[in-house]
């Protein structure tokens, strides 16, 4: 297994439950500061419109990392609530309450009058009404994502320190070349390397993910106020303005973010140091939606990046050319949550075979961009 991010660990984690010999590899080490799953927090939702399949996984997902953190004694998930903020006319948030009554999701649908009553905090602006998910929240998903490697180590696999070259070849792989030199055996091999993907396979795959600049804020909220942490404030997403954020956790930060793509950018090399444009534009939306909030302080900034592919559907699938080496990757900035289920679901395919839902599939991958899962 390539990769120790939040798929390769929960993937190698399934592999040893069901008895597998499991070696885990990773260049820099599980949730590192550059790996998509190195940050601090991630949303844990189950609105995906009507793509049901998402929150069929979400809902599967959100009862494993709460098993695992009770197991571990560890909790990294937090029940903040979701708060999906959308305008009076919304396709998408009304797909989203269809999905929730066909699927049992727990939900509430508030109106204008009900979210200025409850969030008196928020100046709602252009918002309609509010979708709440009583029970979604967040999960510490750099902490999550290595006490998932530490419990997989504990549990037999094998880790080890290694950058992994491209393989050379068709039919079947029986080896991997490291950058220090050595060689990796195996009967099967998976690529869980998340933004690195395009890299580690160019011609396959430099046309089919796409990792874009995130910039990621945390500010400071007034002295002893409480409006700005759970259970006061969910986790929430403005639709209309594309803006995202985190209530303020473990005494972090007010956590706020642009959802749209930034530019290009590569993990390996990027410079992680957020830019004055993008600290003003989220300044100045914190500022309008948050009115309390207009001159909280900077506390910390993160660079990160997005691993799209062309919809946001992820990809899962053989290597076309090994019959003996899969691939799974394509978070685009919303697969964090779904970690354990994606690790379940391709344990699966390894060890039992079986058809691929199509829109895992490479072939499913457009080289034209055209988001459509968020
Ligand atoms: C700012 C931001 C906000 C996000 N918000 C959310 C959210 O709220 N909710 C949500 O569900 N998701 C969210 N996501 C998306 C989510 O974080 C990612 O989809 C997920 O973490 C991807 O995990 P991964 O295992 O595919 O990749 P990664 O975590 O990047 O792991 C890949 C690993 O592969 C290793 N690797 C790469 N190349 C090699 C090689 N050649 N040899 C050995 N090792 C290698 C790397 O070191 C790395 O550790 C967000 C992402 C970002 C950036």
């Amino acid at each position: 297994m390539v990769g120790a991010g939040v798929f390769g660990a929960w993937t190698a984690h399934h592999l040893k439950r069901q008895g597998k010999k499991v070696l885990l590899v990773d260049a820099y080490g599980p949730g590192n500061s550059r790996a998509s799953s190195g940050g601090e927090s991630r949303v844990i939702r189950m609105g995906y419109g009507a793509d049901e399949i998402y929150t069929r996984w979400a809902m599967r997902a959100l009862g494993m990392w709460q098993d695992f953190f009770d197991r571990i004694g560890q909790p990294l998930f937090h029940r903040t609530g979701f708060l999906w903020l959308a305008r009076e006319r919304s396709p998408q948030d009304e797909a989203t309450q269809s999905v929730f009554e066909m699927l049992g999701v727990p939900f509430e649908r508030l109106s204008r009058a009900e979210l200025e009553k409850r969030y008196p905090q928020i100046n709602f602006g252009p918002v309609g009404w509010g979708l709440l998910e009583p029970e979604s929240g967040v999960l510490m998903a750099r902490r999550a994502a290595q006490a998932v490697v530490r419990d997989a180590v504990k549990l037999g696999v094998e880790f080890a320190s290694e950058a992994v070259s491209t393989p050379k070849g068709r039919g079947r792989l029986v080896a991997l070349r490291t950058e220090s030199g050595g060689t990796l055996s195996a009967e099967k091999f998976a690529f869980a390397c998340g933004p690195w993907l395009p890299k580690v396979f160019p011609e396959l795959l430099r046309d089919r993910i796409f990792p874009t600049r995130q910039e990621v804020f945390f500010f400071g909220v007034p002295a002893g106020d409480q409006r700005f942490a759970p259970p006061h404030l969910p986790g929430w997403f403005d639709r209309g303005e594309e803006f995202y954020g985190i209530p303020d956790l473990e005494s972090r930060g007010f956590k706020a973010a642009c959802d749209r793509h930034g530019a290009p950018f590569d993990p390996d090399t990027g410079e992680r140091v957020v830019t004055a444009e993008g600290l003003e534009e989220t300044r100045q939306f914190v500022a309008r939606r948050f009115p309390a909030l207009k001159d909280a302080p900077l506390l910390e900034a993160r660079v990160c990046q997005y691993e799209n592919t062309s919809n946001g559907d992820f990809l899962i699938d053989r290597h076309p050319e090994f019959e003996n080496v899969w691939v799974v990757g394509g978070g685009s900035g919303h697969g964090f949550k779904h970690g354990p289920v994606v690790g379940e679901y391709l344990a699966a395919r390894i060890i039992e075979g079986g058809a691929v839902e199509p829109r895992f599939l490479l072939e499913a991958k457009s080289k034209t961009k055209s988001r459509a899962v968020y």
